[in-house]
Parts: C-alpha cells; structure tokens; sequence
C-alpha cells in the first residue's frame, strides 16, 4: 500500500467511529477469533472488504470480522505458517503477548 492509502488508514483507526464499531465486533466475538474459534485475549477487527482496494472504512459490521493475530496474519499474507509453528516463533520473540507491530503493522 503506497504512503496515501497509508495514511488514511491510521486515520480511520484514530476515529471514534472506529473504535464504536470495533468495539462491537469484539462483543460479538466474545474473547474468540471468528475464523478458527480459539479464545484470544487480543482480537484485531479486520476489513473483509480492504480499505486500500477501496472498501468502506466503516462498513456494516457484516463486513468486519475479529481475529486473533494468527488469522489476521493469514490474511493479510504476513504468517504462513501452521499456528503452532506459529506460537513457537512469537514465544521465542517476546515473552510475553504478540504485538501485531513484529508481523507488520496492525491492519
Ligand atoms: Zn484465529
């Protein structure tokens, strides 16, 4: 993604209206990821439809879904790895929770 879209991006992430609509994907997931199911303490809200292809910033909350870092990571091609490979990397990173920052970015 080039510097513009970038840049819009951490924009919509500041807004209010992001954090309403965020927050209430993460109710809905209720301490789980929405794509493999495992209980996460971290859920990162993602755009199924990807702002920088020119998806609606805030869209429906059909069109959000939350994630643990492992799956977001999968779908934004930034892990390929098995889950437990996975765990096993971030463990030998930091100790303690993964932040999205060591697998790029947090969108
Ligand atoms: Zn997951």
């Amino acid at each position: 993604m080039h510097t513009r879209a970038r840049r819009k991006v951490s924009k919509v992430y500041a807004s209010s209206l992001w954090r309403r609509l965020s927050g209430r994907v993460r109710r809905r997931a209720r301490g789980a990821c929405e794509q493999c199911g495992e209980p996460a303490r971290r859920l990162e809200v993602h755009h199924v439809d990807a702002i920088g292809d020119g998806g609606d910033p805030f869209p429906h909350v059909r069109q959000l879904i939350a994630l643990c870092a492992h799956c977001h990571g999968l779908r934004h091609g930034r892990v390929s790895t098995s889950r437990r490979e996975w765990r096993r990397h971030v463990a030998d990173a930091i100790p303690a929770e993964p932040e999205p920052a060591i697998i790029g970015g947090f969108y």
